[in-house]
């Protein structure tokens, strides 16, 4: 008989409790993950910026500043490990956090992982060069100029991406190729030569460090035709052994569960272990 595969995730449980872009208390997050019948799930909220200059344009509508962006996020860490022990008996919870790529930052999520244990963290990139590229079509061609193209920012995005997963060693890579969110040509750009150099030299990264990809199920829900990993990039990290596991990178109790069917049968057929490995965090 042909056994069931767990639903899990690797990175998500983003909630309007805890930060403005998305939707929900967590801990109606945390039931409808119950519901859908996950195994495991990583909630990993976004940390706080470091400085107000940092804070993403619904941050400063909502009148926040880097302060209060912090307080909230304290109150993040407690609440999500109140509720991994409230449901310990449903569903494994793991208290992570999604990091973002701010200067500073070699020194700023440090700091966070000392002050509030997380069990694991997602290492992401939204901005390349402290320009925020994924909020917004217009944010991204703004950074695409100033880099001096699409080809350029790729190239910034990766080499940035090296770095942190050499300073950070994050237990998942967060949707590994987002920087071509807003490029309509990327599947030709990916293979440029100087891109794909770039690509295979962070996934050999990867392998050496043995960290988990996340295979991100957010870009179908916007509408792109595959998830974060793009499929050439995931057969290559499939022939260097590289482990890649669901992450639903959900923003609210509606993302929950969909997708998931698709996205490990994707997997399924590239022959990814789906006994899924779970994160844990690196030995700082
Ligand atoms: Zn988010
Ligand atoms: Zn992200």
């Amino acid at each position: 008989m042909l056994k069931k595969i767990n639903y899990v995730s690797v990175h998500g449980g983003h909630s309007g409790e805890f930060v403005a872009h998305a939707e929900d208390k967590l801990e109606n997050i945390v039931k409808a993950y119950i519901e859908a019948g996950f195994q495991w799930v990583g909630i990993t909220e976004h940390v706080p910026p470091e400085k107000d200059e940092f804070m993403t344009p619904d941050d400063v509508e909502a009148g926040f500043n880097s302060t209060i962006l912090k307080n909230t996020f304290a109150k993040y860490i407690v609440e999500c490990k109140r509720l991994k022990k409230k449901y310990s008996s449903k569903i494994i919870i793991f208290t992570g956090f999604e990091t973002e790529n701010w200067s500073g930052y070699k020194k700023f999520i440090p700091d966070l992982i000392k002050e509030f244990k997380p069990d694991y963290i997602v290492g992401s990139l939204h901005q390349v060069s402290d320009l925020q590229f994924d909020y917004s079509r217009d944010n991204y061609e703004k950074a695409a100029d100033i880099l001096g193209g699409y080809d350029n920012l790729y190239c910034k995005y990766f080499d940035e991406q090296y770095k942190m997963i050499l300073d950070l060693k994050p237990a998942v890579v967060g949707h590994f190729d987002l920087i071509r969110i807003f490029d309509a040509d990327y599947k030709t750009r990916i293979q440029k030569k100087k891109i794909w150099n770039r690509i295979t030299r962070n996934l050999e990264l990867i392998r050496q460090f043995d960290l988990i990809m996340d295979f991100n199920l957010r870009a179908l829900y916007k509408g792109a035709d595959e998830p974060y990993i793009s499929a050439v990039i995931l057969k290559k990290a499939k022939q260097l052994g590289i482990k890649v596991v669901p992450g639903d990178d959900s923003h609210g109790v509606k993302n929950i569960g969909i997708n998931m069917e698709q996205g490990i049968n994707i997997l399924k057929n590239y022959g990814f272990d789906t006994e899924w490995p779970k994160p844990v965090l690196y030995d700082y």
